[in-house]
């Protein structure tokens, strides 16, 4: 059983979707770390009431710092949310392994690396939660987004097996799939390609941040004690 509020840590939550799940759980009294690539993310946090921690998950350095500061500093930490994203979009003929490998780092390295350092934390408390942010794309596909849904389906793979191993610890691991959701990830898309979305979308609009973060706030709450293992789609019925 959890103590009420647990400390969460989210990554990526200067912006978009891991902004709005930190703003949602502190403003439901969880104490909440979020990470930022730069200073001016971990400020605007701040101005939140959200610690904000430096995490570039790019940078093999930058990992081990973070690692360091939480072990020393946060291991009351029994809520994770692998959240932070990018997009290197390219067709496969064209993608270059830069781009392949920063999408993977970010996404699964990341998702992997982030986990094993708060699943000691969480281990020794015998509860937690894990909610990995994947998306639509590692189920159906997406031209130009190869590394993107190879790396949200491995992500996905290694949510159901983690669960396997944590699940009598009563830790929970699930993945999140968001569909088209307005934020910075999406503003590139042209007006005629939205329209075209929207047409495949049966609610006929993208989704917003704070949907995802209801999702996400039900998910690591005692109530959802029994969902382990599972996919959580998310996406106004764009994928059945
Ligand atoms: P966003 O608005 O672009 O925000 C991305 C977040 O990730 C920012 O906080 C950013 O930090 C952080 N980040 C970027 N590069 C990073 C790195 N190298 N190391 C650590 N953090 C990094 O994206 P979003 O739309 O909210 O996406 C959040 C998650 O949802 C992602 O995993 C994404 O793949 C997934 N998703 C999004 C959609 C969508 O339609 N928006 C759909 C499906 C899935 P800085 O502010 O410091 O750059």
């Amino acid at each position: 059983m959890a103590k009420d509020s647990p400390k969460v840590l989210i990554t990526g939550a200067s912006r978009g979707i891991g902004r709005a799940i930190a703003l949602r759980l502190k403003e439901k009294n969880h104490e909440v770390i979020g990470t930022a690539t730069s200073k001016l993310g971990i400020e605007s946090l701040a101005k939140e009431g959200v610690i904000g921690i430096e995490l570039d998950l790019n940078n093999k350095k930058s990992i081990e710092t973070f690692n360091k500061l939480l072990v020393n500093e946060h291991t009351d930490i029994s809520v994770l949310i692998n959240n932070a994203g990018i997009t290197r979009d390219n067709i496969v003929l064209r993608m270059t392994d830069d781009e392949w490998m920063e999408v993977m780092n970010v996404h699964l390295n990341g998702t992997f690396k982030i986990s094993k350092i708060v699943l000691k934390f969480m281990l020794k408390k015998r509860w937690g939660r894990i909610i990995n942010i994947t998306s639509v794309s590692a189920s159906i596909g997406n031209k130009g987004q190869s590394n993107y849904s190879a790396a949200k389906s491995g992500v996905e793979a290694f949510s159901r097996s983690l669960a396997k191993e944590v699940g009598s610890r009563a830790i929970t691991v699930n993945s999140v799939a968001p569909g088209y959701i307005e934020t910075d990830m999406t503003e590139g898309i042209t007006a005629e390609i939205k329209k075209e979305i929207i047409n495949q979308i049966p609610l006929s609009r993208f989704g917003r941040a704070e949907e995802v973060a209801e999702l996400v706030e039900f998910l690591i709450s005692e109530e959802a004690s029994y969902i382990t293992g599972q996919t959580i789609h998310i996406n106004g019925g764009l994928y059945m």
